[in-house]
């Protein structure tokens, strides 16, 4: 039906495409690849068998409490160091390896103040370093009780996976013969289970130095794919993105409003993309969305970006948890194994949730910078035109993306070519949602960008 609809209103300077051009929309007018080779490299080269020694190098220290001290989350921090260091080593040099520590006063489930590590990877754009994609998982543990920093807490999928995922996604972008254009912040955080506290300083850190994150991805039990229930589904990753910017400034939600492009939240722009991007280089594998920041009443180390300022922020789990396998003593009930171990950790699913990573993070990073200004003409008709800024850099075209207002993701992407900063739809402004994105001449789609009201 939507086909059926699709037609453009033609009048000079605005792209004019042909009916063959709407046939098949995502292929761009200047021959631009439909994804492109470095992202798709990436994707591939993450090894299964990586991740299973990671998840079970960091299983094996007696636990990772983030107040255990030397033999605990102090070793695993020098471990992840190491790993980390053979990775620069083997890139060049060109992956930075650093241990950021801090002391994090006392709080609620910290009783005195205590020297805390992140263990960060940071690998440099070469074209536009400035702007940074941070991943991250948590590499502290915890056994049923959040103050127990003694009994052992193997915390296998309670995220040595979603730090295995960091870690492999590292390796093998710095292993790309490509270089990428913006930097990534490879993060193996602590504190999570004390209260998001690595995530919180690295959040902080990063904006007392005035840095852009453009998109920020956390993983956290990401490895298990068989549920409390016995139910198993390997097909898919949850990425949960909230529906608001905390720090959005009231002018911008004046004009957000104006446009009904509340359902558009950066969270959620990243959210799609994510599935976008999943969809385009992960074959066989899929992103559900969750239009909610985190699973109910629960918190995660995307969160302290999302309210730092930074709103690019997701969370990426699995679709059945399995609680007797998370935050357990290691015992055994009534027969039953308790406990968060490596054998109940899913390898070839940790695989395919970090090739959703590989996907979005190589593509948001081999990617022309977003069009600015991105608006919508306010004009009384039953079309639409929008106007953008051309991306600072070279690009090889443009999309936009529409869909319904009640779609819950973009249905259809229209391309037009590099040099228009215009596009005039015969959708309707009042019956669909807009989004415009930068597109690679290597095929690297950008995140898109949601239109304001074009001031009259
Ligand atoms: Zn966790």
């Amino acid at each position: 039906m939507i086909a059926m609809r699709l037609s453009f209103l033609l009048s000079a300077p605005i792209a004019v495409l042909t009916a063959a051009a709407c046939a098949a929309p995502t292929d761009l007018p200047v021959n631009v690849p439909k994804t492109n080779p470095a992202v798709r490299a990436v994707v591939q080269n993450i090894s299964q068998k990586n991740l299973q020694t990671t998840v079970e190098r960091l299983a094996a220290f007696p636990t990772r409490h983030t107040l255990s001290g030397a033999n605990g989350a102090d070793a695993a921090a020098t471990y992840l160091e190491g790993e980390f260091a053979k990775i620069a080593a083997a890139s060049g040099g060109r992956l930075r390896v650093q241990k950021q520590t801090w002391i994090q006063p006392a709080g609620n489930r910290m009783p005195t103040p205590a020297t805390l590590t992140n263990v960060l990877a940071t690998l440099p754009g070469t074209a536009v370093p400035e702007r940074i994609i941070v991943v991250s998982g948590h590499y502290d543990s915890r056994a049923t009780d959040v103050m127990d920093a003694k009994s052992p807490a193997p915390g296998a999928n309670d995220d040595a996976s979603g730090v295995a995922a960091v870690l492999e996604l590292a390796r093998a972008m710095a292993a790309s013969k490509t270089p990428f254009a913006a930097t990534v912040v490879f993060a193996a955080v602590t504190g999570e289970e004390q209260g998001l506290y690595g995530s919180t300083h690295l959040a902080e850190t990063l904006k007392a130095d005035g840095k852009t994150v453009v998109a920020m991805l956390t993983n956290d039990i990401v490895g298990n794919s068989r549920g409390t229930d016995g139910k198993r589904d390997a097909s898919h990753v949850r990425v949960f993105s909230a529906g608001y910017d905390p720090g959005a400034e009231a002018r911008t939600l004046t004009r957000q409003r104006a446009a009904g492009t509340d359902a558009d939240s950066p969270a959620r722009v990243l959210a799609r993309a994510t599935k976008d991007a999943a969809k385009r280089y992960v074959s066989g594998f899929g992103v559900e969305l969750v239009y909610r920041n985190d699973r109910y009443g629960r918190g995660g180390d995307h969160s302290p970006f999302l309210n730092g300022g930074y709103p690019f922020a997701v969370r990426l789990t699995e679709p059945n948890e399995d609680w007797s396998h998370q935050h357990q003593n290691v015992r055994t009930d009534n027969g039953k194994q308790f406990g968060d171990l490596p054998q109940f950790v899913d390898y070839a699913y940790l695989r395919r949730v970090a090739q959703v990573n590989a996907a979005i993070v190589a593509e948001t990073a081999s990617a022309p910078a977003s069009p600015a200004n991105v608006r919508i003409v306010g004009d009384l008709s039953a079309t639409t035109t929008l106007l953008w800024d051309a991306s600072p850099e070279s690009v090889g075209g443009y999309e936009i993306l529409i869909r319904r207002t009640t779609a819950p993701d973009w249905e259809r992407a229209i391309s037009v070519g590099a040099n228009e900063k215009r596009a005039a739809l015969a959708f309707s402004k009042d019956d669909y949602l807009f989004a415009v994105r930068a597109v690679g001449k290597n095929g690297a789609r950008g995140l898109p960008v949601v239109p304001v009201a074009a001031a009259r």
